[in-house]
């Protein structure tokens, strides 16, 4: 069995040489408490799942060969299935420890089934809360003269924001989907209110889980297609239209802003 045991925002791992694993056995990796909720996942290859948090570090210490890594991080030292899983138990227990109490009458929540609960007083029922999320990735197209000599090459507009980790990061133009909007009227939104710019072309590209705390980025492609660009200061520092040879810090490869951007890097023309 393996076991996505969390204290605060870090994993639990077994360190083995150079490597990292998710401990397994038949009992968790550190004690736990009475009121510890282990989580039930399902399997992965056959190998069941759980997962739990610990309020405080063990006050004995962990045992020897284990340590602790944020969940971001174990993205590097992790097959990606074993690093999904450990975004989907991080999901689980937010979702859990946020959901004691019924949010309609206010008595206890107890547990249905693995992912619901039921209202022990009025049988409201409440499942895990996805929050989406668009990224788009703008191009704007070479100009090139009369003769098909480029003048400018195709640019990419990244952006700094305000709440980047990373002070010199460039990254996509992203925002929460609102009540009530498409998934396109978000992304036409947030690059309108972030940028000024119109677009043009709008693709699916693809979509990540966002285990931070839950959310889940929807990723698309677009064409600039009017508008001078005007920061909104609120939430972007710094921002702007980049060729291939000439890009900014941009982000890690674990991100799907990452992986938009690798696809046109991948697409040179
Ligand atoms: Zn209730």
């Amino acid at each position: 069995m393996y076991w996505f045991a969390f204290f605060g925002n870090s994993l639990i791992l077994r360190r083995k040489g150079d490597a990292y694993e998710v401990p397994q056995g038949d009992v968790p990796p550190t004690p736990t408490q009475e009121w510890t909720t282990i989580q039930v996942l399902p399997d992965l290859e056959g190998v069941p799942c759980r997962a739990y948090t610990l309020l405080a570090p063990p006050r004995e210490g962990l045992a020897e060969g284990l340590t602790t890594m944020e969940l971001r991080t174990s993205y590097n030292v992790l097959p990606h299935p074993l690093h999904n899983m450990a975004g989907k138990a991080a999901e689980l227990i937010y979702w859990d420890s946020n959901t004691r109490y019924c949010g309609h009458c206010g008595a206890p929540m107890e547990r249905s089934t693995d992912i619901s609960k039921r209202c022990t007083n009025c049988g409201k029922e409440v499942w895990p809360q996805v929050a989406p999320a668009i990224i788009v990735r703008i191009l704007k197209k070479a100009v090139t003269d009369a003769d098909g000599n480029t003048i400018e090459p195709e640019k990419i507009l990244l952006v700094h924001a305000r709440n980047f980790r990373h002070a010199d990061r460039y990254g996509l133009v992203a925002g929460f989907v609102e009540t009530g909007e498409t998934l396109e009227q978000c992304v036409e939104r947030e690059v309108m209110e972030e940028t000024h710019l119109r677009i043009t072309n709008l693709r699916y590209f693809g979509s990540q889980p966002w285990p931070y705390p839950s959310g889940i980025m929807i990723g698309f492609t677009a064409d600039y297609d009017s508008g001078e660009l005007h920061l909104q200061d609120e939430e972007l520092s710094r921002g702007g239209w980049f060729d291939r040879d000439h890009l900014p810090q941009i982000p890690d490869k674990m991100s799907i802003a990452r992986r938009l951007i690798d696809d046109w890097l991948d697409t040179r023309k």
